[in-house]
């Protein structure tokens, strides 16, 4: 055994301990979380992270979306606490962490399917996500689709639809078609009172959204995906977050999508230097960018962090 081996196994080992503690100091805590009955056997449970859809059948449950990692062992409570029905299916909207973080720990008691792009872009970037929790461990769903996956359950049908990119490349929407409702993941956000996303009076019309360009995701194409989510016969609504909405609520954002993309199109169109593209988005639209680094990924700065991709496809 010769001595700069010794020393590169002690470097090595210094530097595994380094990112382990990385790792683990940068865990928050579990927050709490409740769940409510959205209609008949579908509960939402919300409080972190993206809201999840609980689907109680005769033959076992189907959720969509888990949180982040560390919501696991309260997501497992939560739904005990509706049903003594085993887990059996989780369909992922998209792969961020707040969303698709718990796949992971799905993966051994429950099927974990999601669209082909989005476990692609776990497998592409290797890190699903970006903002909170950063060394997440990531685990791969097990069974993709490209246009439309459905899974048959106690009599019950859940369907995940693709119909194309938007928040991610890999956004799918879940229709529970019994019940006329729709998880949209994030391709739209719900409006809460007083909080993120309420209008302001003297803001021009927009939306609380994040392009996540670094995987797949399209300002260009987002309206013409909600147009395919539209055509699903649906009137209530769960959010990738915020509370329950409504049809209407989505045909709205959509228009405030639409009014917000074509405005800055026209600014970079009309060669608006980054500087003044970036302030107005801060201004009129509170997309913060003061104070953010341009990496690595910072909560509240993501968008601002990938401006130059979206100045990149609006300019076209
Ligand atoms: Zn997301």
């Amino acid at each position: 055994m010769n001595r700069s081996w010794l020393v590169g196994v002690f470097v090595a080992t210094v530097l595994l301990h380094g990112a382990w503690v990385v790792y683990t100091q940068s865990q928050k805590p579990p927050g709490p979380l409740r769940i409510e009955r959205v209609k008949g056997e579908l509960y939402m449970i919300s409080g972190e992270g993206g809201n999840v859809a609980v689907y109680v059948t005769s033959e076992g449950v189907v959720l969509v979306d888990d949180m982040f990692d560390r919501n696991h062992a309260d997501i497992l409570a939560q739904v005990k606490s509706v049903t003594d029905k085993p887990l059996k299916y989780v369909f992922n909207t998209h792969q961020h962490d707040d969303h698709a973080g718990g796949d992971l720990k799905m993966l051994p008691i429950a099927e974990v399917i999601a669209h082909r792009n989005a476990r692609a872009n776990l497998v592409n970037i290797k890190q699903p996500y970006y903002e909170d929790t950063p060394g997440t461990p990531i685990g791969l769903p097990r069974v993709t689709f490209s246009d439309e996956a459905s899974v048959y359950l106690g009599g019950k049908e859940v369907r995940a639809k693709y119909f194309g990119r938007g928040h991610t490349s890999g956004d799918a929407v879940v229709f529970f078609p019994d019940l006329k409702i729709v998880h949209t993941g994030d391709l739209f956000l719900g409006r809460r009172a007083g909080r993120g996303g309420t209008t302001v009076p003297n803001r021009p019309p927009g939306v609380n959204i994040y392009v996540d360009y670094a995987q797949g995701g399209s300002f260009l194409d987002w309206s013409r995906t909600l147009d395919g989510a539209l055509t699903l016969d649906f009137d209530t609504v769960i959010p990738g977050h915020g509370p329950v909405s409504t049809k209407e609520d989505v045909v709205k954002f959509r228009a405030d999508l639409e009014t917000m993309r074509n405005r800055l199109a026209g600014l970079v169109k009309q060669g608006t230097r980054k500087a003044d593209f970036v302030r107005t988005l801060e201004t009129d639209y509170g997309w913060r960018a003061t104070g953010c680094p341009p990496s690595p990924p910072t909560p509240g700065c993501l968008q601002y962090q990938q401006s130059d991709a979206m100045m990149a496809e609006l300019g076209q």
